[in-house]
């Protein structure tokens, strides 16, 4: 173990945990309502490693196999690995079967290909669903940056409550890349609307996780209601371009 590494990522890590406890209080919210998701997409497997000796306890990846390879690798540990990016249909198999959360759960067809894999290793995947909530950013996600779209996410939202292998938490999104957290304000109060809305509309299901902020506006989204933040380069540094 390279403890150099450890100590710098044990670091950032306390600093960034020392943030969104100001940021909760500071919002009238209790910080261990608060969890801190560690993005080590493209970190090779060493950095995981030190990360999770460092304390991080919520591991976001958004490559299906490459996360899964790292996970091998490492065993079963402490943290729990979340995956936070767009997943195609065949990577289904591979996330019901290694992931503990699902953040971007984005269409029905994925939906029933997870509810397959999970029954058939009789798991329950807890799953947010992303939606998109500023018409730009990511391109993935349930349109809903406009009120009048809302209604449209009942169908699937129930025929994805009905899928028995697959536990509704709340929501996800991303918003398009700021240089100013301010300017994520308004799209992660978007989102807490939309889950009020939900929550009326689908009261069967549990709405409780809003899953909003990365390393440069994670602060405003715990005053916004942030349940999990997913905080990559503030922890782990810069990234490499995926090859
Ligand atoms: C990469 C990524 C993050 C982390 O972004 P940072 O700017 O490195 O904090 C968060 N959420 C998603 C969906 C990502 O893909």
């Amino acid at each position: 173990m390279d403890d150099k590494l450890v100590s710098e990522i044990r670091a950032r890590l306390e600093d960034t945990q020392e943030k969104i406890a100001r940021a909760a209080q500071s919002a009238g919210r209790n910080p261990g309502s608060v969890r801190l998701v560690v993005v080590t997409k493209t970190h090779p497997v060493e950095s995981v490693q030190a990360a999770i000796q460092a304390g991080a306890q919520y591991l976001g990846e958004n490559y299906a196999e490459e996360a899964v390879a790292k996970r091998t690798a490492i065993g079963d540990g402490r943290a729990e690995w979340h995956m936070i990016g767009h997943v195609q249909s065949r990577k289904a198999d591979l996330v019901a079967r290694y992931f503990d959360m699902l953040h971007s759960l984005d269409s029905l067809k994925l939906a029933s290909r997870l509810e397959r894999f999970s029954a058939e290793t009789s798991r329950t995947l807890p799953v947010l669903l992303e939606v998109n909530v500023s018409g730009e950013g990511s391109k993935f996600g349930y349109p809903a940056w406009a009120e009048a779209q809302w209604p449209a996410l009942r169908d699937d939202v129930l025929q994805i409550c009905s899928l028995s292998h697959l536990q509704v938490r709340g929501l996800m999104s991303m918003p398009p890349f700021a240089d100013e957290a301010e300017e994520s304000r308004p799209f992660f109060v978007r989102l807490r609307r939309l889950q009020e809305y939900l929550s009326k509309q689908v009261p069967a299901a549990d709405w409780a996780e809003l899953s909003m902020g990365t390393s440069v506006d994670f602060a405003v989204a715990v005053e916004e209601g942030a349940t999990l933040v997913r905080v990559g380069t503030a922890i782990m540094g810069q990234r490499q371009a995926r090859g």
